[in-house]
């Protein structure tokens, strides 16, 4: 089976939208939304920023590649558009300020699969790697939502795919693990034993278990239904 972090965390958050998404394929019910457009804005400027020389790293080519990769889809009008597009720069402009803009990553957003188990294969896209000097690996995962904390059993989740398929793909074992908020300009480390790390192999292979078990995938009503798309055709939300 295909495991991806955004997989297992919408079963955890409801099965019946898990359903729509990942069974049924109903993926064009969901609707343009300024936040994830203005979100893959951002992500994409970093991800040619970085992909740039060093000597490119400047302020200037970071506004320009907001503009090249400005995705216009989801704004009810022009100065709602113009509210995400200032929000997207500050962001932009607070990161270069703080933190090291030189910095050359050995990995920009990466797409793979890895074969971690028979039936078990992840699925990522990782947004950077960087070397470290001291010879360790930190993997860094931008967020640009306004929440500036993440769900212990998220952070679980998701640190663990990302260590284990970047361990089986590339032989590369992260040490440190960095969350950017960008919204906030707030920027948590965190890093994991191997133990914590096989802890974590078991939960997803028990949500994994749970998904091919489930006969009902049932809504669960929570409080991000109203940014959903099946809401229309869920009887639960
Ligand atoms: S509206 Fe709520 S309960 Fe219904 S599918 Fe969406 S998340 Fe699940």
């Amino acid at each position: 089976m295909k495991v991806s972090y955004s997989r297992l965390s919408t079963f955890r958050e409801c099965p019946f939208k898990y359903k729509c998404l990942y069974i049924d394929n109903l993926w064009y019910l969901r609707k343009d939304k300024p936040y994830l457009s203005m979100g893959s804005s951002v992500h994409l400027a970093l991800k040619d920023f970085f992909r740039l020389s060093k000597s490119q790293h400047t302020f200037q080519n970071l506004g320009r590649l907001l503009k090249k990769n400005w995705m216009r889809k989801g704004y009810k009008d022009e100065k709602e558009e113009k509210e995400y597009a200032l929000r997207a720069w500050e962001m932009l402009s607070q990161f270069y300020e703080t933190y090291d803009p030189y910095t050359m990553p050995l990995m920009v957003e990466k797409n793979f699969e890895a074969k971690i188990e028979d039936n078990l294969v992840f699925s990522v896209r990782i947004d950077r790697v960087d070397k470290l000097p001291n010879g360790g690996y930190e993997l860094i995962d931008y967020k640009t939502g306004k929440n500036t904390d993440i769900k212990k059993e998220d952070e679980d989740l998701q640190l663990t795919i990302y260590y284990l398929a970047l361990q089986c793909r590339y032989r590369i074992r992260p040490t440190r693990f960095t969350y950017y908020f960008l919204e906030d300009n707030k920027r948590v480390t965190t890093s994991r034993t191997k133990e914590q790390i096989q802890q974590g192999l078991a939960n997803i292979k028990s949500i994994v278990r749970k998904i091919r078990n489930t006969k009902k995938f049932l809504p669960n009503p929570n409080p991000f239904c109203s940014f959903c798309d099946f809401g229309e055709i869920c009887k639960g939300g």
